[in-house]
C-alpha cells in the first residue's frame, strides 16, 4: 500500500493503481468435461489495487476466468499467479480465504445473523471474539450498515440492497489482497444499484482492494473500471482498455457490437469540463443560471443545459474551484469536448 505523506489530501493518501501486478493470467485454459471450451488460451494482467471488469455476451467465459481464478473451477491448462505465487498449486481452500468472493443474491446463511455472517472467515481463521466484533462493526459501518440495528437481524430481515451491502461486508472481512465479484450488484433494483456502485467504488479506493468483476452490463462497467476487458466466446481478448478508450475506440467488431449504439452518451458521463472547452464567461445571458465547475462530467453540463428557460441562450456558466465564473458552454461545445476526449483517449 501506499505510504501517507504528510500534507497530502485524503483522495491521494488512498492507494493508486501500479504496474505492479496482483493477477496474471498466463494462457489459461478451461474445458469442462462435456468438451465445452469455456476458455481457450487467455493471457491477461490485472494491476495492483485496480478494479478490473470483465465484459462480454452471455457464455464467453467471464464466470470460468473468475472462478478459476479462486478454484471454484480449476484451469485445464496454464499459470494463475496471485502475487507472483502460482495458485494452481496448493490448498484450493487456503486459497479461497485469502481472496474476497461476491456473487449475485450473496448467499448469506439464513440462518446466521448479519453479524455472523460478516464473521465468517474470521471465525475459521480462528481470530478471537472481541477482534471479530470490532472487526465487524468497523465493516458494518464501511457498508453503511449501522451495526446497532443490523448486526443482530437475519438475512431475511434485510432488503436486496442491504443483503448485498452485507455480501460486500463479509467478503471484506479480512481486508483480503483480491475480492471477486461476479454481477454483484445484479440482484438490487436499479436507483439502488447506482448507490451501491458509488459506495463500493469509494470503498475499493479507500482499501485499495484489486477487484476483478464480471459485469453483463456495459454501463456499469464504464462506471466502476478503472479497465475494462472484453471477451468474445471462448475466453478470447477482444481489448484490454480503459473504458473511455474502448468506447471511443473499439478494437474489432465483436467490441463495437458489444457496446452497441450508446457509446457516445457513456462517454457524457466520464469525460469532463476543461478550461479550453470555454468561451467567455461574458456570453452568459442574465439572469445568469447557477454555473457548473471546471472539471464536472459532460453529462452534468448537459443536464445543465436542457434544463435552462429558453430566453437563457443554450448557455451556462462555468465556474473554477474557487466558485469564480471563468468561462460559458454550449451543447456545441460539449459535442467539442466530446470530440477531444475521444481523440486524446488512448487507442
Ligand atoms: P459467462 O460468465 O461469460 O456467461 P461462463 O464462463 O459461465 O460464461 O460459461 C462459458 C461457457 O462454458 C458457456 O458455453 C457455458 O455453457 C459453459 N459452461 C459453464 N459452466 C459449465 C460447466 N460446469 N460444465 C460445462 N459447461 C459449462
Amino acid at each position: 500500500m501506499a505510504s501517507t505523506p504528510t500534507g497530502t489530501t485524503e483522495a491521494a493518501a488512498f492507494p493508486t493503481i501500479t504496474d505492479e501486478t496482483a493477477i496474471v493470467f498466463d494462457g489459461v485454459r478451461k474445458e469442462y468435461p462435456n468438451g465445452t471450451v469455456a476458455v481457450g488460451d487467455l493471457s491477461l494482467s490485472v494491476r495492483e489495487h485496480e478494479m478490473l471488469a470483465l465484459v462480454g455476451p452471455s457464455g464467453c467465459g467471464k464466470s470460468t476466468t473468475l472462478r478459476m481464478t479462486n478454484r471454484l473451477v480449476e484451469p485445464s491448462a496454464g499459470r494463475i499467479l496471485l502475487r507472483g505465487e502460482d495458485i494452481t498449486q496448493g490448498d484450493p481452500v487456503a486459497l479461497r480465504r485469502r481472496i474476497g468472493y461476491v456473487i449475485q443474491n450473496v448467499g448469506l446463511f439464513p440462518h446466521r445473523t448479519v453479524a455472523q455472517n460478516v464473521a465468517t472467515v474470521p471465525g475459521l481463521l480462528g481470530w478471537d471474539k472481541a477482534r471479530t466484533r470490532a472487526r465487524v462493526g468497523e465493516l458494518l459501518e464501511l457498508v453503511g450498515l449501522a451495526p446497532d440495528t443490523y448486526a443482530k437481524r437475519y438475512p431475511h430481515e434485510l432488503s436486496g440492497g442491504e443483503r448485498q451491502r452485507v455480501g460486500v461486508a463479509r467478503a471484506l472481512a479480512t481486508d483480503p489482497p483480491v475480492l471477486l465479484m461476479d454481477e454483484p450488484f445484479g440482484a438490487v433494483d436499479p436507483a439502488g444499484r447506482r448507490r451501491l456502485q458509488t459506495e463500493f467504488r469509494r470503498i475499493q479506493r479507500e482499501l485499495g482492494t484489486t477487484v476483478l468483476f464480471v459485469t453483463h452490463d456495459i454501463d456499469e462497467a464504464v462506471r466502476l473500471a478503472d479497465r475494462i476487458a472484453v471477451f468474445s466466446f471462448g475466453g478470447h481478448l477482444e481489448q484490454l482498455a480503459e473504458p473511455l478508450t474502448v468506447l471511443a475506440h473499439p478494437a474489432s467488431d465483436a467490441v463495437r457490437e458489444f457496446i452497441g449504439d450508446g457509446a457516445p452518451v457513456r462517454m457524457l458521463g466520464l469525460a469532463v469540463v476543461q478550461r479550453g472547452d470555454l468561451d467567455g464567461p461574458e456570453l452568459v445571458s442574465a439572469p445568469a443560471p447557477a454555473p457548473i465547475t471546471v472539471g464536472a462530467p459532460l453529462s452534468v453540463a448537459f443536464e445543465a443545459i436542457a434544463a435552462l428557460p429558453g430566453s437563457a441562450m443554450g448557455r451556462v456558466p462555468v465556474a473554477d474551484e474557487t466558485g469564480a465564473v471563468v468561462g460559458s458552454l454550449t451543447a456545441d461545445g460539449i459535442l467539442a469536448a466530446l470530440r477531444r476526449t475521444a481523440d486524446a483517449a488512448v487507442a
